[in-house]
């Protein structure tokens, strides 16, 4: 008889459910669930599920102009020519660009920050893209930033940043104004009140 049952080395399936464990809103009991789920379906749920994962690994790019993620570089949005050249919307995270875009109500360029200012998650000015933001400003023939940062201190804070960087630069600096709510994250607010935020806007 086998003594060692628990001291069993790790298999397939463990590691396949630390990693779902490790996933944002996930914990080990949902991340079984899922490993279960997609155990009971491998055909359906599972191989599907694998192959795409491959092949976003695979293709998916950061667009060194905006930092998006596409499957080119640049991405689909800085090449399309039909938006506006004159206007950046500025926004923390490629989860929010794609908030802004379901709206479908900007039509101009963006520019991901990779996060927002935050002295105790050790994020400073130069963890974000705004080096390559002010390159863009004194570069292209942009009029206008839009700050589409959440109504949070580390938003705010991010904003009054990149406001005081531009100070001197020949661009119109506004931000989101009503429609936000106050703590609110731009990622789960509904398309209607983006929109009003985003025709709302204000000069800083
Ligand atoms: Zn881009």
């Amino acid at each position: 008889m086998n003594n060692n049952f628990s001291q069993h080395s790790e298999t397939a399936l463990d590691r396949l459910v630390k990693r779902l464990a490790r996933l944002p809103g996930l914990g080990s009991r949902s991340a079984k669930r899922i490993a279960l789920h997609m155990l009971l379906n491998r055909k359906d749920v599972m191989e599907p599920l694998a192959e795409a994962l491959q092949e976003t690994a695979r293709d998916m790019k950061t667009c060194h102009h905006c930092f998006s993620i596409d499957t080119s570089d640049p991405c689909r949005i800085c090449t399309d020519t039909s938006r506006s050249e004159n206007t950046i919307c500025v926004v923390a995270s490629v989860a929010d660009l794609w908030a802004l875009e379901r709206t479908r109500s900007f039509r101009g360029q963006y520019h991901v920050l990779g996060g927002l200012l935050s002295a105790i998650d050790g994020m400073g000015p130069r963890e974000l893209n705004i080096d390559a933001l002010l390159g863009r400003i004194q570069g292209e023939k942009v009029e206008e930033i839009i700050l589409a940062l959440s109504a949070t201190v580390q938003g705010q804070s991010t904003a009054h940043y990149i406001a005081d960087a531009c100070n001197g630069l020949p661009v119109t600096v506004t931000r989101l104004a009503q429609g936000m709510p106050f703590g609110g994250e731009l990622d789960y607010l509904d398309d209607g009140t983006i929109t009003t935020a985003l025709n709302a806007r204000k000069a800083v």
